[in-house]
């Protein structure tokens, strides 16, 4: 299984501008799924830009992104940057940035030199650019209880829980997969995290690093879940053999603890079966969490994530025709909370999967 690498920074075609009531200056315009405010005439339709997704983290010592910087400026990993958010401008939202791909002709040459020569000649669309552009995606900082003592890096052998946001995949969507039926699951707000069995050892990961399961990693909040829960004496039974076992930890000390938890609950929303590297359906799951509670995991502590809908074609069921339509399907409440997050899109058959994050709760996000 491989990593789903996502594009933070890539060239991309301005599929349309629209003008926004009352405003001279900007315009608003479409790239792919997504809307944002660019300067008035900066774009014509057809052109091609460097689109920076939400959440890429520009550095303040780089010319091309210093205008951001009285936006918002914070330290991350090391460097003064800003972090690009949901904004609301003139009433129209606004999510990632959008620059004439001209201004990084240099950093594929180290010159200029080669101006003058049509762009499409360098650049094709979709092509990423977030290496080249030295970009990274910010994270907020992990509290010291979730930290723990690291023992590597995520295991190659298995799938970080990323989500590809549906924004960027408007075709797969709503063309490729027109006819195709979805679990929807309710997107939780705290921290991944990932329990393995395999060959005889258990580990638990969270969402870029595995850590210790030690004495000195005892305080910490995954590794006490890995035990309070009874999953690791059942994993270690290897009654399910080579498995991961993914999902959200919740609760007091992590992501500002939305849902007003009393203790820490971990929500299970997938599960790889790592012997046939891949990812069990929704259906096979469900049997899976039944069978959890037969071994004895503890109730209290392990849920399966909530679900809104277990097999709803996108039209058929629900009406959705386009990007908007999912986006205003993914607001609604939570568990405890007015504003969730947003939902999780599974495939039936566990092979293609994306989310739809909520405006408004983009919209309330703190920096
Ligand atoms: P994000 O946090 O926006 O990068 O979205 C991806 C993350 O959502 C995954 O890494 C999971 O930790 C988390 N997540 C929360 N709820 C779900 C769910 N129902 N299905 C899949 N992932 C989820
Ligand atoms: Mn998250």
């Amino acid at each position: 299984m491989s990593d789903v690498t996502r594009k933070l920074v890539s060239v991309r075609k301005i599929a349309a501008l629209d003008a926004i009531p009352g405003a001279d200056a900007i315009e608003c315009a479409t790239v792919d799924g997504w809307k944002l405010v660019v300067k008035k005439g900066e774009f014509k339709v057809g052109d091609l830009c460097a689109y920076f997704e939400i959440d890429s983290f520009l550095p303040a010592s780089d010319h091309r992104y210093t205008f951001l910087m009285k936006n918002g400026l914070r330290e991350f990993e090391g460097v003064m940057g800003h972090r690009l958010r949901t904004v609301k401008l003139r009433g129209q939202i606004s999510q990632g940035l959008a620059l004439p791909i001209a201004l990084f002709i240099e950093d594929f040459f180290g010159s200029k030199e080669d101006e003058g020569q049509e762009l499409s000649e360098f650049f094709t669309v979709g092509q990423d650019l977030t290496e080249l552009l030295g970009i990274k995606k910010w994270e907020a900082p992990i509290p010291a209880a979730l930290a723990g003592q690291v023992k590597g890096a995520f295991p190659g052998w298995m799938r970080k829980t990323d989500q590809e946001r549906c924004q960027n995949l408007v075709d797969e969507i709503f063309k490729d997969n027109f006819d195709s039926r979805y679990e929807i699951t309710m997107k939780l707000d705290g921290t991944s995290c990932t329990f393995y069995f395999r060959d005889g050892e258990v580990g638990v990961c969270s969402r870029n690093l595995e850590l210790k399961i030690s004495d000195e990693n005892k305080d910490n909040t995954l590794v006490r879940m890995l035990i309070d829960s009874n999953l690791k004496g059942i994993l270690e039974s290897a009654r399910f053999g080579n498995i991961a076992i993914q999902g959200e930890l919740m609760g007091p000390g992590i992501q500002g603890n939305r849902e007003q938890l009393k203790a820490h609950k971990f929500f299970i929303f997938d599960v790889q079966l790592l012997d046939e590297g891949r990812y069990m359906t929704p259906a096979e799951r469900h049997d899976f969490f039944n069978d959890l509670i037969s071994a004895g995991v503890d109730v209290t502590k392990v849920e399966h994530v909530p679900v809104v809908a277990h097999s709803a074609n996108l039209y058929d069921t629900l009406g959705i025709i386009n990007v908007d339509g999912l986006l205003k399907f993914a607001e609604g409440r939570s568990l405890n909370h007015e504003v969730r997050e947003g939902l999780v899109f599974k495939r039936v058959d566990g092979q293609f999967s994306f989310k739809a994050i909520s405006n408004a709760f983009l919209a309330k996000e703190k920096d």
